[in-house]
């Protein structure tokens, strides 16, 4: 990950205070046995926010580590304290269906890679966790779906923010109607990219550019902000660097979507500036949040005044999240299907932009 992203998307330290409130609110049963979970790909989101997350987990704990490279896995025993039969390599990852101590595996690998690793970790008979975008094709999301419902585990996608209470409290404020019926959605989310290198700029490995990497998040808050799904979209693309930003690798994109109830939302993601807010417009008021994405401390208003929330660990609060929802054999928040809807939007919108034609969805 590159040092803007790294210093845009701060790690954010929980309060001991604050983190048990909402867990108690997620979670039903204390467990017997915390979730083993293994990480694959120990890059920068791994190494970063998910492996610090498991000290305040409740629920799960970080059991193994698989890595191309044997420096890291040297670093990563020391520090967490993880055996060396819980250790594997991308070529002897398979060979982990036989170890008892991984009930899960967490796929943190570059967007185009989950796919397969997925299907590795399903066939290996593990639950799954996966990164967002879940995959880079609505073709791989189905796949991936099915190969965990034939293997008889779990498929979670790590949408964080579903766990989150200020993004929870959009979810809130659409059903109860405080301030009555959702009537517009604003949510943009962007941040500066210009290295040729990064595999986020190869679209074999990203699948695209901002879109499928932090766009998603705005293209979800819509669905969460309104309680719908879009029924059509528009789109438009904009590439003034195209040195930088090569074919598949879109620089700038804006698009809008309709939904049922005649709510329409509008939208940017780019790899050329900062850009990350959430305002939602109702009959009778408005939410504003910025930052609404990131790692937090996240903020927000509405027409009652300041959003005024738990500040947490979005890390801790997913993992313990979705490994309480395993434990309790209660369905996932965030299942695969969640990461396909998403994926058929965004093919749409790519589609769209391509065209420049409206495109129907569902
Ligand atoms: P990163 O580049 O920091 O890490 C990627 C890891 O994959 C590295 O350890 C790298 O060695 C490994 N890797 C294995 N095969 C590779 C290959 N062929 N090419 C490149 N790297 C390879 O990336 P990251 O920022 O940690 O992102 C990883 C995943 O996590 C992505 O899917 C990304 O969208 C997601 N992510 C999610 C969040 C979030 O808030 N939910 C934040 C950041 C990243």
């Amino acid at each position: 990950m590159n040092n803007t992203r790294r210093n845009f998307l701060k790690t954010f330290v929980a309060t001991s205070v604050a983190l048990p409130l909402i867990a108690k609110a997620n979670i039903l049963a204390k467990p017997e046995k915390k979730l083993g979970i293994a990480l694959i790909g120990l890059g920068s989101y791994a190494t970063n926010n998910l492996a610090p997350a498991f000290a305040n987990t409740q629920f799960c704990r970080l059991a193994g580590i698989v890595t191309g490279t044997p420096t890291k896995a040297e670093i990563w025993k020391k520090k967490y304290n993880i055996p060396e039969k819980n250790i594997y390599n991308y070529q002897n990852f398979d060979e982990i269906a036989k170890n008892p101590d991984i009930d899960a595996v967490y796929v943190v690998l570059p967007n185009g890679l989950h796919h397969e690793f997925v299907l590795r970790a399903a066939k290996a008979g593990k639950h799954v966790f996966c990164e967002k975008p879940m995959a880079i094709s609505v073709k791989q999301c189905e796949e991936m779906i099915a190969a965990c419902k034939a293997a008889k585990v779990t498929l979670s996608i790590g949408y964080r923010l579903h766990y989150e209470p200020f993004n929870n409290e959009v979810v809130r404020l659409a059903k109860d109607k405080d301030f009555g019926k959702v009537t517009f959605v604003e949510a943009s989310f962007g941040f500066p990219l210009r290295d040729k290198k990064a595999w986020r700029m190869i679209p074999k490995l990203s699948g695209g550019g901002p879109m499928l990497d932090v766009g998603i998040y705005a293209l979800n808050a819509a669905r969460y902000a309104t309680g719908e799904e879009p029924i059509s979209v528009t789109a438009q693309a904009i590439k003034t660097q195209p040195d930088i930003y090569v074919d598949g690798i879109e620089e700038t994109m804006f698009w809008q979507m309709k939904f049922p109830s005649g709510v329409i939302s509008n939208h940017t993601t780019t790899y050329n500036s900062y850009v990350q807010r959430l305002y939602v417009g109702y009959e009778n008021g408005n939410l504003e949040m910025s930052p609404a994405f990131d790692y937090g401390p996240l903020m927000g208003k509405t027409s009652k005044g300041e959003m005024k929330f738990p500040i947490v660990h979005h890390q801790t609060l997913m993992l313990d999240g979705i490994s309480s929802d395993i434990l309790n054999n209660r369905p996932m928040r965030t299942p695969g299907e969640e990461g396909l809807k998403d994926m058929k939007i965004i093919t749409a919108i790519f589609e769209a932009a391509k065209t420049g034609k409206e495109v129907k969805l569902g």
